[in-house]
């Protein structure tokens, strides 16, 4: 277990915190190698949404996102992104190896676990796959929650 990530996970939407609290004990339970999971990102506030936005258009680097503030499931606490971190140091996003030998890349059992409990993978989406993304949306668009009050659960 990371501390990071049972601090993040506070951050969701009160609709998942639970259930993400849930989704990380199992991915934990999962991966029993040299790789843990970290969750990089739960919440992202308005700020740092733009601050993402404006890399590789305002500010130096490669575009990261094509989502302005509030057009993210991140900006409602609706989406996580992961990581894996190998002998408790390295950050990695290598989706195939089996870190654990059990058959499974480590990776693909953390997907295993946010799909049984009906989040969307982005490593699914064929108009930019975004594989270290899952998102649970209960049906609702950005425009209805952008709009506000919008009742999740
Ligand atoms: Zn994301």
């Amino acid at each position: 277990m990371d501390r990071v990530t049972l601090d993040r996970i506070q951050t969701a939407h009160p609709c998942l915190i639970e259930e993400l609290g849930k989704i990380y004990a199992e991915i934990c339970t999962a991966l029993k190698g040299r790789a843990i999971c970290r969750f990089t990102h739960v919440l992202r506030t308005n700020a740092e949404q733009d601050a993402l936005y404006a890399i590789g258009r305002t500010k130096p680097g490669k575009i990261v996102t094509n989502a302005r503030s509030g057009d993210s499931y991140h900006n409602y606490g609706l989406a996580v992104d992961i990581c894996l971190i190998i002998d408790g140091k390295v950050a990695s996003w290598d989706m195939r190896t089996d870190f654990d030998a059990d058959g499974i890349a480590d990776w693909m059992e953390a997907v295993k676990v946010f799909k049984a409990y009906g989040w969307e993978w982005g490593g699914d989406w064929k108009r930019f796959p975004d594989a270290p993304h899952f998102q649970k949306t209960f049906g609702k668009s950005i425009a209805e929650l952008k709009r506000g009050n919008v009742k999740i659960c």
